[in-house]
């Protein structure tokens, strides 16, 4: 230690305030010595005497074993005086490596005594076992005794600090490592509480008080306890204003509008700066303790303070995030997760209100997107928002659900089609220019048809899908029956999409002859699905659910291409002259790609077109008959044949038939099955078979079943016939020998 510091000190050691010393703890000092009148020189020449602002506390211990037991019991003692020679030669040295060894006492400081110089300890001793001093008795005057154990106690003072420093600094660490992984604020700030009191070694008897906007970062500061243990746990969720103990309320309002850590007598009010201060997430924790803290803590706090300030900015971080999966970054509102959970709530909670949920759909807004640009298109959907918003729908919960829909959940008396409707009756003023808007919407009753927020909101989509189904502007409620034939639509298309997927579609094929020779003369190709459990799904089941997911495009390719191969294979047989009827979806004729993947698989199978037909339904109508009279052409160029199937069965009339470029008529087989007794099928098929002759067509009659319609068709005139009669739908397997067998030597 320095010396000049100890030539100052040893002038008039008495001068140390007095008055100080009462408020802390006194250091306590162990004498070791087997002669009392050592005990009493010792007291008498510290008497009155403090050191650093604290007491002198002596303990009496007068024997190696007596001095073993004491330090067992009081583990906190700054200094032992300590006499070499006691009950042996080496009871003195015998205690030292006790101390240091057994008992692990590393920061207490030892002053040897001995009574002549002769005893002295070898250096190496006094080095290895880290002795703070050697003094003969008779060299420890008064004063000396002083300045030895003031040099002695501040050596301590300066380990324990660096002790209490290393502890609390790993205390620090692991617990920021912990708060990191925490993300809950709360957990965060229960946890600041026990580290401030842990580090300091008091009960955690605190609270922590945050500003809320530390969770939401633009509302007002607004400080309210976030966290609370001990006798204070009772304030949790409270504002500063609303905890009724005035000292605390004083201590948190100073800490925070002074942005600094506080310290008394009584307690410890620490500020902790948010890395974000602007936006508020600063927060101050309070905690009681019994005295004022020592430097060494308050440093310890500050250190605290800097660190987790950071750790708080992370919740923060995490807290934000956790926003962003609630609520739509771009227009502010609640996302879909969260009107799901808010549902979720309510459902819990059954007070008797008559609730709705009503999904709004943007008509066109993609084309309006392509059109004018996504700007355009959001600030089109913020525009919407706002008038939603400014509805004050009760306290409905308005979100946004996905790009263009948005949904309001809340009373029935706001949530339906007239409340809403009206809300969209006035057009919308975007970049200067009125534009009208209409949207579609759907509506279900949260009823004991929903038992979750989910179920809610898809028996609303399923509402919606009707609405939009049925056209621009439209809404719809949803039904029970709407439900589950929907469910069952969507069950069979994920089923159709794993057996197309799975490759467990097949082809059937059904000749078709002339009524005249009764030669074949053509095949219809059939597609079939046969499911895992070995069920068959007719066709007229699956198709439109195809068709209505566009599921039909790929499946229509593949059936082409599949139909073309068994072509070659027949040709490969020398069955040259059949004709291969392939059903064609106005689904698949309505994509622009249509007539390259035509060219494209025809190419591929090296099939003559002659040898295709193309049966199409009068539903082609809906594409427009220009178009649909342009892409018959464009088949029909390429040598293609074009058949009309169903025919007679479609909504439209036949007015359009004459600009339709076909080559063969199909009569539906609800005509051909009423026939035989005469009722109004032989009627349509008598006048169907000349209508078709006039305009260059042949006629072909589908589903004969007996002999009896066979005649009267053949009677008629019709030229072609397909049914039961002459064959069912077979495999390719089976189809090569029948054709065979059929066409004998003919082929
Ligand atoms: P479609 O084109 O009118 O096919 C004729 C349907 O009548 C077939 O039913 C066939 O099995 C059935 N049929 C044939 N002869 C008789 C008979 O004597 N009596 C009775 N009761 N029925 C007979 P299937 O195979 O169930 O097909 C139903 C419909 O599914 C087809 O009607 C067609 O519109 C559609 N379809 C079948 N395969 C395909 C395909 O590959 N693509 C597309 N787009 N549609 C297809
Ligand atoms: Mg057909
Ligand atoms: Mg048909």
């Amino acid at each position: 230690m320095d010396e000049d510091f100890l030539e100052f000190i040893e002038g008039d050691p008495a001068v140390a305030p007095a008055a100080a010393a009462t408020a802390r703890e006194p250091w306590r000092i162990l004498v070791v010595d087997d002669d009392p009148d050592v005990h009493e020189s010792t007291a008498f020449g510290l008497r009155g005497l403090d050191i650093e602002g604290r007491a002198l506390h002596l303990i009496h211990a007068h024997s190696a074993a007596d001095a073993l037991d004491v330090l067992r019991r009081e583990p906190d003692i700054a200094v032992v005086l300590l006499d070499v020679v006691m009950e042996t030669d080496n009871a003195g040295l015998a205690t030292i490596s006790a101390i240091r060894g057994e008992l692990g006492l590393l920061n207490m400081r030892i002053i040897l005594r001995t009574g002549q110089p002769g005893q002295a300890p070898e250096m190496d001793t006094i080095r290895r076992y880290d002795i703070n001093d050697y003094k003969t008795k008779s060299e420890l005057t008064r004063t000396k005794l002083y300045t030895t154990l003031t040099t002695a106690i501040r050596s301590y003072d300066q380990l324990a600090r660096m002790d209490a420093s290393r502890q609390g600094l790993e205390k620090i660490v692991t617990a920021s490592n912990q708060f990191i992984a925490e993300s809950g604020l709360q957990t965060f700030a229960e946890g600041v509480i026990t580290q401030m009191a842990g580090l300091v070694g008091i009960a955690p008897e605190g609270l922590v008080c945050a500003s809320d906007t530390l969770a939401a970062p633009d509302a007002p500061p607004r400080y309210v306890v976030i966290a609370a243990a001990g006798q204070l746990a009772h304030l949790m969720q409270r504002g500063i204003a609303e905890i009724e103990d005035p000292y605390i309320v004083a201590s948190l309002t100073q800490c925070l509008s002074e942005r600094r850590n506080l310290q008394t007598a009584h307690s410890v009010t620490l500020f902790f700066q948010g890395r974000d201060s602007g936006k508020g997430g600063n927060f101050a924790a309070f905690v009681y303790s019994a005295a004022a803290l020592r430097p060494v803590d308050m440093h310890l706090m500050q250190v605290f303070c800097t660190n987790i300030a950071l750790c708080a900015a992370n919740v923060g971080l995490v807290n934000r995030l956790r926003g962003h999966a609630f609520v739509d970054q771009m227009l502010g509102l609640p996302n879909r997760t969260a009107l799901v959970q808010c549902i979720d709530d309510t459902l819990r909670s059954s007070d008797g209100v008559a609730r709705a949920l009503g999904l709004m759909d943007v008509d066109q807004f993609a084309e309006t997107n392509d059109m004018f640009g996504h700007v355009y298109g959001d600030l089109l959907l913020a525009a919407i928002a706002r008038r939603l918003a400014d509805l004050h729908a009760g306290d409905c919960l308005l979100a946004r659900v996905a790009g263009d829909t948005f949904a309001l959940f809340g009373d029935a008396a706001w949530v339906n089609p007239d409340v809403l409707r009206a809300v969209f009756e006035q057009p919308f003023e975007i970049e200067g220019v009125q534009r009208p808007v209409s949207i579609c919407m759907g509506f279900a009753y949260c009823d004991a048809s929903s038992t979750s927020g989910l179920d809610l909101l898809k028996n609303t989509s399923i509402a919606l899908k009707r609405a939009k189904e049925a056209g621009q502007g439209r809404s719809a409620y949803y039904s029970a029956e709407v439900g589950v034939a929907t469910r069952e639509r969507t069950r069979l298309l994920h089923g159709l999409q794993h057996a197309f997927d799975q490759q467990h579609l097949f082809l059937v094929y059904q000749p078709q002859l002339s009524l005249r020779t009764g030669l074949p003369m053509g095949v219809e190709v059939l597609l079939r699905w046969r499911t895992e459990d070995g069920r068959f799904v007719p066709p007229d089941h699956f198709i439109p659910v195809a068709e209505q997911s566009g599921l039909i495009v790929a499946i229509g390719a593949w059936v082409l291409r599949t139909a073309l191969q068994a072509q070659s294979q027949l040709r490969a047989q020398g069955i040259t002259h059949i004709r291969l009827a392939v059903n064609v979806s106005s689904v698949q004729l309505a994509q622009p790609q249509f007539l390259a993947m035509l060219d494209d698989a025809l190419g591929h199978s090296g099939v003559p077109p002659s040898c295709l037909e193309l049966e199409i339904t009068e539903s082609v109508a809906v594409m427009g008959m220009e178009r649909v009279a342009s892409l018959l052409h464009e088949i029909k160029s390429r040598g293609i044949a074009v058949a009309i199937d169903d025919f007679g069965t479609g909504f439209s009339s036949l007015s359009y038939l004459d600009r339709l470029p076909a080559d063969r008529l199909k009569i539906d087989r609800a005509f051909v099955n009423s026939m035989d007794s005469g009722r109004s099928g032989a009627r349509i098929a008598e006048m169907i078979v000349p209508l078709g002759h006039q305009l260059g067509m042949l006629v072909l009659a589908e589903g004969v079943e007996t002999e009896a319609q066979a005649a009267l068709l053949r009677g008629m005139g019709c030229d072609e016939a397909q049914g039961y009669l002459y064959a069912k739908p077979m495999p390719l397997e089976q189809l090569l020998p029948w054709l065979a067998q059929r066409l004998g030597g003919g082929v």
